[in-house]
């Protein structure tokens, strides 16, 4: 199907269902499938933005309007929530929100209610409407219905005039004994169906027989009244008013006392963070969930500072100012229609999922892990099956059940015990299997791809593909052929010319300054990562010939090195091969000891100090970035501030360690300060660079 049909056809069915959801209270498909397509319409819609359609459900509110009601045009904006599944994607939009504010902002979170939207509108403190939702500019006048809630205020405390934003719901409880008095064909399937039905009922008796309630969470004054500045203060005043709000309330913000500050002051009661303690917030909630009195299926996150939300308006569909992290992840349904089995530099065998093209959280998902044999097992997949696939944060996605078994007689796949790649047969080590030949080509193109990574030699020239590349044509077999191949002898092979031999050659080169840290870290000796490297060095092991004679228990006494780690170390720099390879390296002029490193080119101004960074900044994004300015320059980095944190680099918003540095007396630094101890100018700070693929 062509793409035009494809998305006449998707906004078709999404219309079709929210009429089903929103206005018959019938909903046709789990929300989870209609959260797919929906998904599925955004993606084709930024991939064609010229075919987006007017009526495209992306750019509208899903509406309720019925023709059983009156009709109100709403006289304040009444719009969905954007979404977001994982913690990070909501971290990720705090992040944004207030870099691009410049400021520190707080957050309030809330419980998302599943239930009814409705706007409220009181005039003089009466009163006069309740509205649904409708599509977001128009909504159907359900007054008679709304005014029997006891929780909706019929007047208020004062002479208001006022619109505000709530959500009707059922309680659980209310809602089995309602449900279990209907006949079996009116029956509801949740308390939120109920609900809604139950606000459209045309007999306002039958609506009030429903015990139907409500947690109002945002109000709108006419402009030029002493309106609040933050949300807290919204909440607030709408409780003096007389309205219901949700107590369960947490605020958010660079640490845990500003938060509770900012709640004191609204004069509400609720929870306390600081931006660290997001999961934290999150797990608990996702557990009370099972234990509150009405249904949730989610959180909403809104900045709190009122003037804030002005400046970041409104799309069609949603404020900017806020978030909603959905409980459930999404997912997707899909085929299985092969299983790759990858060879990981390692010898790691890892199966593949190979599936029909499908599309899940805004992306097309092709591939997802399947971990190892164990897991097939447990799952009794076989090719041909039709599967669910999540993708929980910003995880792989990942097979996560078998829905229906394949017609065609297949049985549990089983990965084949001779190593794809060079058919040496596998072992078994713990859950996995592994490929023992340490000659195979894809470990070796791994290895070879590892070692001239971002982040380890950075041979920007070398990506994955090129290597593969030189790898097939005999040029680059083992780690130090890198600096002995003669690269010019694939002239006029694959289009290579005289300059891309240079652009090869002189990052090459340039990866000879790399100091003993980073080389130590590129040799792909497990267990040697960036951080342990630092350990060995600043622990005495400064040189290959040191690590070389050191024993488990000299390199077990270094802090911060465990037995496992020592053995491993001890036994690998035995190993032949890869004696072999550290003497060729040295020999091509690669620093085999932290003395080598160049002072030239090794700038160890920050050796000696610990750092710590918290928050974001404008020149080092993501913030990582600013910490390996702080290892370029012989610097240690950790995840916490602890006793031994020397620095804080502390960015814009950020959450509790600052507090503990200022408790802890660690010195804090600010991004401006940051540059200048960098002795580099804003401008001269390295772009992040991608690996270049030359062919
Ligand atoms: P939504 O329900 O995901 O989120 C927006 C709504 O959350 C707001 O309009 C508001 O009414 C409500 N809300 C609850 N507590 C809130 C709080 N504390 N603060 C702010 N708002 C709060 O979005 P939506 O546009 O109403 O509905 C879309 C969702 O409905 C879909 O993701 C899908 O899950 C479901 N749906 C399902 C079907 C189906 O056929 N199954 C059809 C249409 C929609």
């Amino acid at each position: 199907m062509d793409a035009r049909k494809e998305m006449e056809a998707l906004v078709k069915r999404l219309l079709e269902y929210q009429k089903a959801y929103y206005v018959d209270s019938h909903p046709l498909v789990s929300d989870m499938e209609y959260d797919r397509l929906y998904d599925e319409l955004k993606r084709l819609e930024e991939e064609y933005p010229e075919l987006v359609l007017p009526d495209s459900p992306t750019r509208r509110v899903g509406s309720d309007l019925t023709n059983d009601f009156p009709e109100f045009r709403h006289t304040i904006p009444v719009l969905s929530l954007d979404k977001a599944y994982s913690r990070d994607e909501v971290i990720s939009f705090m992040d944004k929100t207030i870099s691009k504010q410049q400021k520190d902002l707080s957050f309030v979170a809330e419980e998302k209610i599943d239930g009814i939207s409705m706007v409220l509108y009181y005039e003089k403190g009466v009163l006069v409407r309740g509205v649904t939702r409708g599509n977001g500019e128009v909504g159907n006048d359900v007054t008679q219905n709304i005014r029997t809630i006891g929780a909706v205020p019929l007047r208020l405390t004062e002479d208001a005039d006022i619109a505000v934003r709530g959500e009707v719901f059922l309680s659980k409880e209310a809602f089995v004994s309602v449900n279990s008095r209907l006949d079996d064909d009116k029956k509801a399937a949740n308390a939120r169906n109920l609900a809604a039905g139950t606000v459209r009922r045309q007999k306002s008796v039958e609506a009030a027989s429903v015990p139907l309630d409500i947690f109002c969470y945002e109000g709108f004054w006419a402009e030029g009244k002493d309106a609040p500045e933050s949300h807290l203060e919204i909440l607030s005043y709408l409780k003096r008013l007389g309205f219901k709000i949700n107590p369960h309330l947490a605020c958010f913000s660079e640490n845990r006392e500003k938060s509770m500050r900012l709640l004191e002051d609204a004069g509400l009661k609720g929870d306390a963070y600081s931006f660290s303690q997001m999961q934290e917030y999150i797990d608990q909630k996702t557990a009370e969930r099972k234990n509150l009195e009405y249904e949730i299926d989610g959180l909403v996150f809104k900045v709190n500072e009122i003037k804030v939300r002005e400046q970041l308006g409104y799309t069609e569909h949603h404020p900017r100012w806020a978030i909603a992290y959905k409980f459930e992840s999404p997912q997707a349904v899909s085929k299985l229609l092969s299983i790759s089995v990858q060879v990981g530099r390692t010898g790691r065998i890892t199966p593949v999922a190979e599936l029909e093209p499908v599309a899940l959280g805004g992306s097309t998902i092709r591939r997802a892990t399947l971990h190892n044999q164990e897991y097939i097992d447990s799952l009794e997949l076989a090719i041909g099956d039709t599967v669910s696939i999540v993708k929980r944060g910003d995880v792989i996605p990942q097979v996560e059940d078998v829905i229906e078994k394949n017609e065609d007689g297949n049985t549990v796949y089983k990965i084949d015990m001779r190593c794809p790649c060079c058919g040496t047969t596998l072992i078994k080590e713990g859950a996995h299997l592994f490929c023992p030949n340490r000659e195979c080509p894809e470990q070796q193109i791994g290895l070879l791809s590892f070692f001239s990574s971002r982040g380890q030699m950075d041979i920007e020239t070398l990506g994955p593909k090129t290597i593969k590349m030189f790898y097939d044509a005999g040029l680059l077999r083992k780690i130090e052929d890198i600096y002995t191949a003669d690269y010019s002898s694939m002239v006029g092979e694959k289009g290579i010319g005289e300059k891309t031999v240079k652009a090869i050659m002189d990052s090459v080169n340039e990866s000879k300054k790399q100091p003993f840290k980073v080389v130590l870290s590129s040799l792909g000796i497990s267990e040697i990562g960036k951080k342990s490297a630092e350990i060995l060095i600043s622990g005495g092991f400064d040189s290959i010939g040191k690590l070389k004679e050191a024993s488990v228990e000299q390199l077990t006494a270094i802090d911060g090195v465990g037995e496992k780690t020592a053995k491993i170390i001890v036994e690998s720099l035995k190993d032949q091969r890869l004696l072999e390879t550290i003497e060729k390296l040295s020999l091509s002029g690669i620093h085999m000891s932290a003395s080598e490193d160049d002072a030239e080119h090794y700038d160890d101004s920050l050796s000696g100090t610990v750092w710590c960074v918290t928050g974001s900044f404008e020149n080092f994004n993501p913030r990582s970035k600013a910490m390996e300015e702080v290892e370029k320059r012989g610097g240690r980095t950790t995840s916490s501030v602890t006793g031994k944190t020397t620095h804080l680099l502390a960015g814009k918003g950020g959450g509790s360690k600052r507090e503990d540095a200022i408790r802890l007396g660690v010195k804090v630094v600010s991004e401006e300060e940051f540059i200048k101890m960098l002795g580099q100018k804003k401008d001269k700070i390295e772009p992040k660079k991608e690996q270049l693929e030359l062919f």
